[in-house]
């Protein structure tokens, strides 16, 4: 998977070169391209906000960097309008917390894709304009993390960066370990334990020394449920 990311502040992405993913970029499964929005400014100052029309506080970022990093990024525009939404088209994604909210869903999805672009905000955020002009590049998405303001989309992107790169093949050793996580059948995880079978007074449950894989596999079960019930029930409700 090819992933582009812009930003005024590249080096939040140095990160991407530790762990599993760093190892995923030097076994070319996952290709991460880090550009800085001000390589597409031509003044001295090399300036990507201005003050926003209609008055307000804050500044928004200046439509002109965004609309030359994206040509060459993942333009050309194409000819037709249908195009964009073909296989080679990538998926362009601009953080917010105006958009739709990232789940395991959103990143299972994104996985499938061969190229996503990434365009991180600044400021009161981009100018609208640059949404409508993405979308004769590839398909657009407006994605949150969550309900809250954060003071820019770098943390969002590694967020989602390494939740969908987490998911491509050879990327997590054990393929079954991501089947069986939270979020994955609509419940949050089982709780998970490991040697001593007591420490500092705490037994593991019985259960889970027994060697019954049956019952090992209810009882997980059972916790999965009582835990979503206590603190997501938000979750339930919706498999309903
Ligand atoms: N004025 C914007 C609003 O009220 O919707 C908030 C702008 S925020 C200070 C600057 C940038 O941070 C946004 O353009 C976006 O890229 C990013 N951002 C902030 N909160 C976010 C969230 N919850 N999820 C994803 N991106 C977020």
């Amino acid at each position: 998977m090819r992933i582009d990311v812009v930003s005024i502040f590249p080096a939040f992405f140095d990160v991407l070169d530790v762990s599993l993913l760093g190892k995923a970029r030097s076994a070319g499964i996952l290709d991460v391209r880090v550009h800085d929005l001000r390589d597409w400014t031509h003044d001295r100052h090399r300036t990507v906000d201005d003050t926003p029309y209609g008055g307000g506080a804050g500044m928004v970022m200046k439509p002109e960097p965004w609309g030359l990093a994206l040509d060459e990024i993942a333009g050309p525009p194409a000819p037709d309008a249908a195009a964009p939404d073909g296989p080679d088209a990538p998926i362009i994604i601009f953080p917010s917390p105006a958009g739709e909210v990232f789940t395991q869903a959103t990143a299972r999805e994104l996985s499938g894709a061969s190229h996503l672009v990434f365009g991180c905000g600044r400021y009161e955020g981009i100018d609208e304009r640059v949404f409508e002009y993405a979308k004769t590049l590839g398909s657009v998405r407006l994605v949150s993390l969550g309900d809250y303001v954060l003071n820019g989309g770098e943390v969002a992107v590694m967020a989602m960066i390494e939740a969908v790169g987490r998911l491509l093949p050879g990327v997590v050793g054990n393929p079954e370990s991501l089947v069986e996580e939270s979020h994955e059948e609509g419940l949050l995880e089982y709780p998970s334990y490991t040697k001593p079978s007591t420490w500092r007074g705490r037994d593991v449950p019985e259960v889970l020394l027994s060697g019954n894989h049956g019952a090992i596999a209810a009882w997980r079960h059972e916790q999965q449920v009582e835990r979503t019930r206590v603190r997501r029930p938000d979750l339930l409700r919706e498999t309903d």
